[in-house]
């Protein structure tokens, strides 16, 4: 299919979320994460469309009609699937790439973290790809300065506002499989923080969260940044760079991630970064037809900064209602700025 590269030579592993990418790195294996592919092929609709015309319903997530048919079309041989502690939709996506050839590895974050539990799903995985977990601490060791470069980067959008809330998502959001190639996405790194180091400070806006998946429509940004508001909180993005566990080994490391987990983790990691981050306004995103569109319930409750629900659906551009409901939500946002001062 366009757009798609050929990935059909077996060092590759496509990821369909964050797993601990140290114990693939330490294999001599190039994750792929399906979800970035995906959602920057300029073909993504199609290959949403591919997947309904194999037989997906289409009341399946968007994300995942895309994997399924990523996968295909980039003609990966192997992929790393999390069976619990990300999607109950990956079961039966698993099952459809089994039946066209592809072999599936699982992969199970314990419900309830608990570390010996997922010391031994780790140390399983480091053995069906032939290594240890001894050789991916030394990949966990090697990268802690990426890991800590990118979280500057974070920090440069949450106090000067030099780096924009796409920018800050995008290099984030980078972090599950570092590009396949961790050290050019050093440099890479390396060179946008320089650049960004000398950036003047952005202009006064309105201060954003934004919790949930990442978003199936990426424009969300720039539509919020030209109208004075800016994400200064990517809670799952942010979640991907293990920025809170870098002095930790690789168990506790993937212990801390709140993504695999109970929602009452990320619930405590928003709440701890809405105050932290003096954010104004929260978006949490929830995709169609995800199970965690439940859990919408239980954000809300969490929290008192005001709150606004947006649902996406296919890869596109935000559509005419979203822009509404959105520019509805920044004008509150502002009214309230404006009594508060
Ligand atoms: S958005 Fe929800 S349903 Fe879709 S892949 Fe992610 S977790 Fe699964």
């Amino acid at each position: 299919m366009n757009g798609m590269p050929d990935l059909s030579d077996p060092r590759y592993i496509g990821i369909t979320t964050t797993i601990p990418v140290e114990i693939v790195l330490a294999a001599g294996l190039v994750p792929v994460d399906l979800n970035n592919l995906f959602i920057a092929a300029p073909n993504a609709a199609e290959l949403v469309a591919r997947a309904e015309l194999d037989g997906y319903p289409r009341s399946v997530c968007g994300w995942i009609r895309g994997l399924y048919s990523t996968a295909l079309a980039c003609g990966v041989r192997r992929v790393l699937a999390v069976t619990q502690g990300d999607c109950s939709q990956t079961h039966a996506m698993m099952e459809t790439w089994e039946a066209q050839g592809i072999e599936v590895v699982p992969f199970a974050y314990p419900y309830d973290r608990d570390a010996e539990l997922l010391r031994a799903q780790m140390t399983r995985l480091a053995e069906r790809l032939g290594t240890t977990m001894e050789a991916a601490e030394d990949v966990r060791r090697a990268l802690a300065p990426v890991r800590k470069n990118v979280a500057r980067i974070d920090e440069l959008t949450r106090t000067r506002g030099s780096v924009t809330g796409l920018e800050n998502h995008l290099w984030q959001v980078q972090c599950s499989d570092f590009n396949g190639d961790p050290e050019r996405f050093a440099r890479e790194v390396e060179a946008f923080l320089a650049e960004a180091e000398q950036r003047a400070p952005g202009p006064e806006m309105l201060r954003i969260g934004y919790a949930g998946v990442p978003p199936i429509m990426p424009d969300i940004y720039g539509f919020l940044e030209n109208r004075g508001a800016r994400v200064v909180f990517n809670e799952v993005q942010r979640q991907f760079t293990m920025a809170d566990s870098l002095d930790v080994d690789l168990v506790e490391q993937y212990r801390r991630y709140t993504y695999p987990y109970s929602v009452f983790g990320r619930l405590e990691d928003i709440g701890r970064n809405l105050e932290a981050r003096r954010i104004e306004g929260l978006i949490h995103y929830v995709q169609s037809f995800c199970f965690r569109q439940i859990e919408d319930m239980l954000v809300k409750r969490s929290v008192t900064t005001p709150t606004l629900t947006l649902e996406g659906d296919a890869p596109s551009p935000l559509d005419a209602r979203n822009r509404l409901r959105l520019e509805a939500f920044l004008e509150t946002l502002q009214a309230r700025r404006k009594v508060r001062r």
